[in-house]
């Protein structure tokens, strides 16, 4: 097939693709973690005392009893065979944002020839995959290539169907021989650790006699696009690199908001409907869907769950899109901008923390005493933010967020703190040091007069932050679609709990000095402001005097990862998770290896792209349209008619440039003699990336000139407008 042949049978198959049938409606109740071997299915199955240790594990986070495991596996895997499993494998989350699992089958062999299923304590508690292929930051390259991964017993096991039949899953960690962290579920459980130390500590100090564990949650929004597979498996580019590397923009874009809550297409919904029953099946409660504000882009966000099973929850919910994309016809693109011009996808992270006997710490509430708590928890995240800003920044680095961060649909680089005009003015009132406080009949009481009854939602919306209150949470917007949600979790709680620990050492001392709680409270809350108060910004973070008000408050603004990922080997972010107990300094070197490394590979895999596809697929229509073009001028003056020429001239120069910028970039990438990583990742960012832009500015100015029935790549056009 020449030209655009393909892209015309692309057209009519689509246009005559029959539907895939909806499938009948079912109840909630009858769909609801069928699949999944939650507490309610070990209640029915498990002897009481060996229940009650599980339960005891997973709702406290005790250690299990070893003694119980066998028991466990035994009734697991009765009931992933009734459910038609032959195969388990263990679940784990590498360092590369995506899901591994390594299948085994229940089967065993017995001396007569015949088989059993088996499975037993010490293979489901511990399993050890061949990891060495998953990247690892030199932690496995030295002494032993020995990876394990270990039962997460506080996140349920599930049976999963795919095209192989059904699979007995279960979530794990993966470590090395050495006891090193490879994968990203283990520092989420240290960070939520260490997080609910420090708040018990500091809920303590608050008076509160009674506290049960405090766990993180998270909701996750996720936005993806749908383009359908006909066009997708057409664009190298979107096959390889998630992204289109060429394209023009279309007459029509998003300008008309057109598509933003409007009604989703009828194709889309059975899709959705499809991945929405899968969802429910595995226990993840999927509450919102909606378009989003580009044609072709999509959200779905769950109910919010406790951060380490929302976060295996939120592996699952990417795997569903992407399988049930295809059984669709279509391509589900979690990249964080697909088309340029166009808006890109993130993953709103809603966070908070709370535990079963104060609630939700983040919750204003209505009450002076909860507003106490709420605003020493409140205090506490500005101040880490403020502290652990570019941490923040570091764990949203990638090559593709790189594309939206700062492009006027997403947040800006810098990492600011809105919190609404109701709470800002109170935190402003407490730098002045104008609430008084007071200690009132049994019931704590920070100057009621002051303090004004907490309205929820009163604070209006402000879609420009990166990090904002949203009545009862915090809601972290600089996250990329395709990413993992364990890294921006961990951040968050583990700079919390540094803040925490901060807090409860401040008011420890004050209060061996014999001052009163109130007090004490106060002046930790003015010194947060103090010192800490420049990192909340009400205002337009779009806009530039925003950029410039940021640098005079001091705010750091990294702009792409490799400014932001060095941030991981400043010593003070050591010193923050070596103190906290969430990642050795190893491990943390070995997380800045592996992903500088991923950085470097993905601007590789789309510079070695822009190459071939400008080479393989621009230049020869490009070429070909030339021919035709020149051939009927010449034609023509043989009979006297002069047809002017400057378009050929255009076409024949702008070929000229792309070809000549493509072989500046093919030398350009023959540079490997790097003094140091960082170096790399700038020359990267600053050489690379700009070459690769400069060639496809040439290639989508050809697009505009070349004969429509000879390009050979689907258009932004046909690709986000028929559905
Ligand atoms: P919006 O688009 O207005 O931000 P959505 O309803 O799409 O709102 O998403 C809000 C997300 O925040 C949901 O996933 C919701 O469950 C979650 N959320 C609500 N309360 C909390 C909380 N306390 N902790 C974590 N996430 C929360
Ligand atoms: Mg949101």
């Amino acid at each position: 097939m020449s030209g655009n042949e393909s892209r015309v049978q692309a057209i009519s198959q689509i246009v005559n693709r029959k539907l895939m049938p909806a499938q009948p409606p079912k109840r909630l109740e009858d769909m609801w973690a069928t699949d999944v071997f939650n507490l309610s299915k070990m209640q029915a199955s498990l002897p009481k005392s060996i229940f009650k240790s599980v339960k005891n594990t997973v709702q406290t986070g005790q250690k299990l009893d070893p003694s119980v495991a066998d028991v466990v596996a035994v009734a697991m895997k009765d009931w992933a065979v009734s459910k038609g499993a032959l195969y388990y494998a263990h679940v784990f989350y590498p360092l590369t944002n995506g899901t591994a699992e390594k299948h085994d089958g229940f089967i065993s062999v017995q001396g007569d020839g015949s088989v059993i299923s088996e499975f037993a304590g010490k293979v489901l508690v511990q399993g050890e995959p061949d990891g060495s292929s998953f990247p690892n930051g030199g932690i496995r390259s030295t002494a032993a290539a020995r990876g394990y991964t270990a039962w997460d017993v506080t996140s349920p096991a599930y049976v999963m169907e795919t095209d192989n039949g059904m699979t007995l899953c279960i979530p794990t960690v993966f470590i090395s021989w050495t006891g090193e962290a490879l994968d990203k579920k283990t520092p989420l459980l240290r960070s939520i650790a260490a997080m609910n130390k420090a708040a018990t500590r500091v809920l303590k100090l608050l008076g509160n006699t009674e506290v049960a564990p405090v766990n993180s949650s998270c909701g996750a929004e996720q936005e993806y696009f749908l383009i359908d597979s006909n066009f997708a498996n057409s664009r190298p580019d979107l096959m390889l690199a998630g992204r289109t590397l060429f394209g023009k923009p279309p007459a029509k874009g998003q300008q008309f908001d057109d598509h933003y809550f409007g009604a989703i297409p009828e194709r889309v919904q059975v899709f959705m409907q499809e991945v929405e029953e899968r969802m429910y099946r595995l226990g993840i409660p999927a509450k919102t869907r909606h378009n989003e504000v580009a044609p072709g882009q999509f959200e779905i966000a769950p109910f919010f769950e406790s951060a380490n099973v929302a976060s295996d929850h939120q592996q699952l919910t990417m795997t569903i899109l992407r399988n049930t994309a295809k059984k669709h016809g279509f391509m589900c693109l979690l990249h964080e901008k697909p088309f340029a011009g166009i808006n890109g996808s993130g993953k709103h992270v809603n966070w908070s923390v709370g535990n079963a006997t104060q609630g939700n710490l983040l919750d204003p509430g209505d009450t002076p005493h909860s507003n106490v708590q709420f605003l020493v928890f409140c205090g506490a995240v500005i101040r880490g933010v403020h502290k652990y800003g570019p941490l923040l920044r570091a764990v949203v680095a990638t090559a593709s967020n790189d594309h939206r961060l700062g492009a006027n649909e997403a947040p800006p680089a810098i990492i600011s703190v809105y919190l609404g005009s109701q709470l800002e003015d109170i935190f402003e009132q407490i730098t002045k040091g104008g609430i008084q406080g007071s200690q009132g009949r049994g019931i704590m009481n920070l100057g009621v007069e002051t303090l004004p009854t907490f309205i929820k939602d009163a604070g209006d919306r402000n879609r420009t932050s990166p990090f904002a209150f949203t009545g009862n949470r915090f809601e972290f917007r600089a996250v990329g679609s395709g990413q993992s949600v364990s890294g921006p979790l961990v951040a968050m709680n583990t700079i919390l709990a540094d803040s925490l620990d901060w807090v409860a050492n401040k008011l420890e001392s004050d209060l061996a000095k014999g001052t009163e709680l109130n007090a004490a409270i106060q002046t930790v809350l003015k010194e947060v402001m103090d010192d800490h108060g420049a990192v909340v910004f009400g205002g337009n973070g779009y806009s530039e005097e925003w950029h410039k008000m940021a640098a005079e408050r001091g705010l750091a603004n990294l702009r792409t990862t490799a400014d932001a990922l060095t941030v991981l080997k400043a010593g003070y972010i050591e010193d923050l998770f070596e103190k906290t107990g969430v990642l050795t300094p190893v491990e943390l070197e070995s997380r800045y290896d592996v992903y500088a490394e991923q950085y470097l590979l993905a601007i590789e895999v789309e510079a070695k792209l822009v190459g071939s596809m400008a080479k393989t697929m621009i230049y020869p229509a490009a070429v070909r349209y030339l021919a035709e073009l020149s051939g009927t001028i010449s034609k023509l003056k043989e009979i006297g008619i002069e047809l002017e020429k400057e378009s050929a001239e255009k076409v024949a120069t702008l070929v000229k440039s792309m070809m000549d910028t493509a072989s500046k970039l093919s030398a350009a990438l023959s540079k490997h003699d790097f003094a140091t990583t960082e170096d790399h990742m700038q020359y990267a960012s600053q050489t690379i990336r700009p070459l690769m832009d400069e060639v496809r500015q040439y290639a989508d100015a050809l697009e505009g000139e070349v004969a429509d029935d000879l390009w050979p790549l689907p258009t932004y056009q046909e690709m986000l407008f028929i559905k």
